[in-house]
């Protein structure tokens, strides 16, 4: 979401088979190289600049992530992060304890590059449910330490802590609320999307600016963008001790894109080309294991996380294979906009997709399958209808959330309910506010049972959308238990076999680097028993 006129702009590859022989490739694509530099010495720079990540976790491993880059911000394509081209091994150490004293696996991996000597090893053969530490090692230079998790095994239930945010645009504030979060140690963080922003804005007064001074659109600025993010304090510290799960929404690439359709009307192949170096760059900055090894314009990125018999997060893109933005057309209705059911017909054509055919068979398969207490669904956009207004006073919908899509949206709830989903609970992002909803099959009759509840996450620091234009609508969407847009900051979830509790947490001042946080409002979801309830 960005601020516009209304400051709001805001398959499994067909088979597994398929799937596994892509993940093979990939993985032997790169062949091991024959020699590695001699020993670097790092007098240009600290390589481990950008911090360390742990994600991907599995009941016996995870990945651990880094990149070489002792000057982060590059202008030289040929040399980034200022590494000079050669193959460079990265040693890493895994601990049972945090002080490393007991180590329990040595190991090293290749800074790929091709993937601007980025590090992504995937460790296996580790006990289950637990927390690792970490280092890397290159040269005469060493890492922080960080802290890695591997999931519960089948029959657990184990409490779980899970955070989780979106909406982080460096130039409008700081990241006071990813430093309280990793204050909280959670057992994982949720990145739901908007980790980065792809443009400059050039209307407000900002507590600091993006590095080349234009929007990213090519490698080596989505690269120079990650890479500034990157170097914030507070963002490296809530990736060193807290293991990252990872999906994107449009900033990450540009605003409001849907699949191959960009906000500007691009020529579909060249905003493809722009999509690549975008989710290529994504890669090189997230733990993320091989099966996510980009291919041109295609990134697999959903996938799914199993805590023992408590919790199983499907962690969904809601980008990369939606339809195309309903009545998408020029000058200005290229991404979100509001349409009614008078103006845009196609707006609940029964073909449209959010998530894509093969995501979306995956995501019901997996719900159906599923045996996990709870069932979290964590994923970029508003899923709650919302009924608007246009200019004209007219009831109408956002086109850029799951309110353009709303028969992909009743195929999931009808599903949810149909399949006997146990305690459905969707986590968004996207709207830089709270939200707490009931989520319906049939949102318009107030009878019509809870199938789901929706608790929506502010940004970290991006502008907010109007609060009063919102509250404007809430007597006509009964459904919409709680909302707010006035506080920046971030959600927890405590998970237990017997309820949900959710806090929003909101920070007082994001322009303020030192910024306090506070709970602003909290609620419990019972075991079988959807809907929120204040606690
Ligand atoms: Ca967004
Ligand atoms: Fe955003």
């Amino acid at each position: 979401m960005v601020e516009s006129s209304r400051t709001r702009r805001a398959s499994y590859a067909s088979s597994r088979r398929t799937f596994l022989k892509q993940s093979a490739l990939a993985a032997s694509a790169f062949a091991w190289p024959r020699a590695f530099a001699a020993t670097p010495s790092w007098r240009s720079g600290d390589p481990f600049a950008l911090g360390v990540a742990a994600g991907a976790p599995t009941v016996d491993g995870f990945v651990l992530w880094t990149r070489l880059a002792p000057q982060p911000i590059s202008n030289d394509p040929d040399t980034p992060g200022g590494v000079a081209p050669a193959s460079y091994a990265v040693e890493y150490t895994i601990a049972s304890d945090p002080t490393l004293r007991t180590v329990v696996r040595t190991g090293r991996a290749v800074a790929d590059p091709r993937f601007a000597y980025s590090v992504h090893a995937e460790v296996g053969g580790l006990e289950p449910g637990r927390s690792y530490w970490y280092r890397f090692t290159c040269g005469d230079a060493s890492s922080r330490v960080g802290r890695a998790i591997t999931l519960p095994p089948p029959g657990a239930a184990a409490p779980l802590k899970v955070g989780y945010v979106s909406c982080a645009n460096y130039e409008h504030g700081y990241f006071g609320a990813y430093r309280h979060l990793a204050d909280e140690a959670p057992d994982v963080a949720i990145f739901l999307g908007d980790y980065i922003y792809e443009y400059i804005d050039k209307k407000r007064t900002k507590v600091r600016t993006h590095s080349d001074g234009v929007d990213a659109t090519t490698l080596p600025l989505y690269r120079n963008r990650y890479a500034q993010y990157r170097t914030d304090p507070d963002l490296q510290r809530l990736h060193a001790d807290v293991p990252a799960l990872v999906t994107w929404d449009d900033h990450e690439v540009q605003n409001d894109y849907a699949s191959q359709w960009s906000e500007d009307f691009d020529d579909p192949v060249e905003f493809l080309r722009r999509r690549a170096a975008a989710y290529q760059a994504y890669y090189e900055h997230m733990p993320l294991r091989a099966r996510a090894v980009p291919h041109g314009p295609d990134m697999l990125l959903y996938d799914r996380f199993r805590f023992g018999d408590l919790a199983e997060i499907s962690l969904l893109d809601g980008r990369q294979y939606r339809s195309r933005e309903a009545c998408q057309r020029p000058p200005s209705n290229g991404g979100g906009h509001l349409e009614t059911d008078a103006s845009c017909a196609e707006l609940r054509d029964a073909t449209r997709s959010m998530l894509g055919a093969a995501q979306e068979a995956w995501l019901h398969d997996g719900l159906a399958h599923s045996s996990a207490r709870w069932n979290v669904i964590a994923q970029d956009v508003l899923m709650a209808q919302l009924r608007e207004h246009d200019r004209n006073n007219e009831v109408a919908y956002w086109t850029d959330d799951w309110n353009g899509y709303p028969a992909a949206r009743t195929r999931l709830l009808t599903h949810l309910r149909d399949a006997r989903v146990a305690n459905p609970v969707v986590l968004s992002g996207d709207i830089h506010s709270f939200w707490t909803n009931d989520l319906k099959v049939d949102f318009d009759n107030p009878a019509a049972p809870i199938i789901a509840t929706e608790f929506i996450g502010t940004s970290i620091s991006a502008h907010p959308p109007p609060y009063e234009l919102f509250v404007k609508f809430l007597p006509d969407n009964p459904h919409v238990k709680f909302f707010e847009s006035r506080k920046r900051g971030y959600v927890t979830l405590d998970i237990t076999p017997d309820r949900v509790t959710t806090r929003f947490r909101a920070i007082a001042d994001a322009t303020d680097p030192h910024t306090e946080v506070s709970t602003l409002k909290s609620f419990v979801v019972e075991n079988g028993r959807p809907g929120a309830i204040e606690a």
